[in-house]
């Protein structure tokens, strides 16, 4: 039942899953912004809104189906003995940045968690998001003029002047030096 791939009335079966499971996998709003979720720590990103699966806010995690490969999933599994997950295996996830805990996947879970398994689990504390278009510092006003190809095109140019005229200038002083002594020579 769980393998169940392959037919074709289970195509919303992520849906219905998650709506049978004992909490509640919000699907995404397609009005919102994406959001970018990152470390807490060192700020790496590890995955997006777009890979959304839902959340639980009395546990406060987020699940993602995918992440990026800064998140790294531990190799060996673990036993959980909080009292909520009695039995479950785990494998705990990190960040590749700076090795913060940042949640874990659930491998075998009891019937009521089954929603979480294979999904990457993070702990809202360990996370900061970052929403796309949220930026609040705006781009140079139009009278200060911004530094473009074609400026940096006319200042080499100013430059490549200048230190051919400063070239030439020293030349000359170099050949006047040269008759002046000369002259004082002779
Ligand atoms: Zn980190």
């Amino acid at each position: 039942m769980e393998k169940g791939g392959g037919q074709p009335e289970q195509e919303e079966s992520e849906v219905s899953e998650a709506a049978g499971c004992s909490e509640t996998l919000l699907q995404v709003n397609d009005v919102d912004p994406p959001v970018v979720f990152l470390c807490g720590r060192c700020q790496v990103a590890l995955g997006d809104s777009l890979a959304w699966r839902g959340n639980d806010e009395e546990d406060d995690m987020i699940f993602l189906k995918s992440v990026s490969e800064n998140v790294v999933v531990a190799k060996e599994q673990d036993i959980s003995m909080a009292p909520k997950e009695f039995g479950c295996t785990t494998v705990a996830l990190s960040c590749s940045g700076c090795s913060l805990k940042l949640g874990k996947i659930y491998k075998c879970t009891p019937k009521r968690l089954d929603c979480r398994r294979g999904l990457f689990c993070f702990d809202v504390s360990a996370i900061e998001s970052y929403i796309l278009g949220s930026g609040q510092n705006n781009a140079l006003s139009e009278d200060r003029k911004l530094l473009t190809f074609e400026t940096c095109a006319s200042v080499e140019e100013e430059v490549e002047k200048v230190s051919f005229l400063s070239f030439h200038f020293a030349s000359r002083t170099g050949v006047l030096l040269k008759n002046t002594s000369v002259s004082e020579e002779s």
